[in-house]
């Protein structure tokens, strides 16, 4: 059995990811920012495996070169680096710090990787925004990027810095080029796990107060999240590092989700308005969706659905989870919860 790094495995992904590697006998190392709040670990928790006997976990500052040089002294057959300050909106705020987690620290992370570990195997989290306003429908690994915020920026220099350390020093590194991948351990603040908890919360109708949602047109191509990480494990058993998008090619609207999320707990929504006045109702006539400018993005990237096939022809890539299924998984667990 092998040693895995992840970093950030108290994150939707690494917590998973962290759970299949441990079902299939591995050992787990898993960072967590240092200071980092034991609510934190709900994820490893609702999975079953806080406190499991190959799960260490070890909290570090990676923005810190000779921290990051101690950890890779571990020699992990793989490095998965999932830790990032993955909000786009955060990074609108403080793009400095988005910098920092998202582009400097991947170097700490090769470098150190490089001098005390040349065998461990790099997956990379990279992701979709680096398309940008995309210049072709779907996106590949050939399509240009175009990063149109400071997270994508931030996530593009540590992808071609990836890129880099593959061809130029021969490291085993690979760039997954994540699409949306949600799951009922989404962060409670992704829109999608906003949408869901208010279908259950506004389906027992203890509170009525309508949800407010950004730009309804918006479309992504939204995975389960437990298929992408398994995915990325495949990248580091692959004979050489490459770059893979990870996506099901099928582009839904947050209007759609909220329709598929709405049926899951028994609610048909009616949409009426337009723009900023659109809003949704039930067969009751209650307001239970309405649109907020306010959370419109300024730089939103308008179509971003992915072409998968080299992860399907290489890693065996076969998402299977459609987006009603998620939206049902995610409404079920908020009733569950
Ligand atoms: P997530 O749930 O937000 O988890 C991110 C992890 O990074 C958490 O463990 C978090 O720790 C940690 N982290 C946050 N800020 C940090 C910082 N400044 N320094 C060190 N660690 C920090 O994200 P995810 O959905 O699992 O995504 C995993 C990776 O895939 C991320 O790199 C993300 O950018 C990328 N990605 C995800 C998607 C997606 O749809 N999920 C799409 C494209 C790319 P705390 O728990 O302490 O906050």
């Amino acid at each position: 059995m092998s040693l895995h790094l992840i970093t950030g495995v108290s994150g939707q992904d690494g917590a998973y990811l962290a759970a299949q590697l441990l079902a299939r006998g591995e050992h787990v190392l898993g960072t967590r920012r240092a200071g980092a709040q034991a609510g934190t670990l709900w994820r490893l928790r609702a999975l079953g495996i806080e406190g499991h006997a190959r799960l260490q976990l070890l909290q570090i500052d990676l923005a810190d070169a000779a921290a990051c040089r101690e950890l890779l002294s571990a020699r992990p057959y793989a490095l998965y680096h999932l830790a990032a300050q993955s909000r786009v909106a955060e990074s609108l705020r403080d793009p400095q710090a988005s910098l920092l987690a998202n582009g400097l620290v991947t170097r700490n992370l090769l470098e150190a990787l490089h001098a005390s570990s040349p065998q461990t195997r790099f997956v990379f989290a990279s992701s979709a925004e680096l398309f940008g306003h995309a210049r072709e429908v779907p996106q590949s690994e050939a399509t240009p990027f175009a990063p149109a915020n400071p997270y994508a920026q931030a996530k593009h220099y540590a992808h071609r810095l990836t890129q880099q350390y593959r061809s130029e020093q021969g490291v085993h590194a690979s760039c997954a080029i994540l699409f949306n991948h949600e799951s009922p351990l989404r962060a409670p603040d992704f829109v999608t796990r906003k949408i869901a908890a208010a279908a259950v919360r506004l389906s027992r109708g203890s509170d009525s107060t309508p949800l407010a949602l950004g730009n309804l047109a918006a479309q992504r191509d939204f995975g389960y999240a437990p298929e992408y990480v398994a995915a990325m494990a495949a990248m580091a058993e692959r004979a050489h590092g490459d770059d893979y998008v990870l996506a099901t090619g099928v582009a839904t609207s947050i209007r759609r989700f909220a329709e598929l999320a709405f049926a899951a707990a028994g609610i048909a929504l009616q949409w009426q308005g337009e723009g900023a006045a659109e809003h949704a109702l039930d067969a009751a006539g209650r307001t239970l969706l309405q649109v907020d400018p306010a959370l419109f993005r300024p730089h939103d990237a308008p179509l971003l659905v992915g072409d998968a096939r080299r992860a399907r022809a290489e890693l065996g890539f076969a998402p299977r989870t459609d987006v009603a299924a998620l939206a049902r998984l995610m409404v079920e667990a908020e009733r569950q919860r």
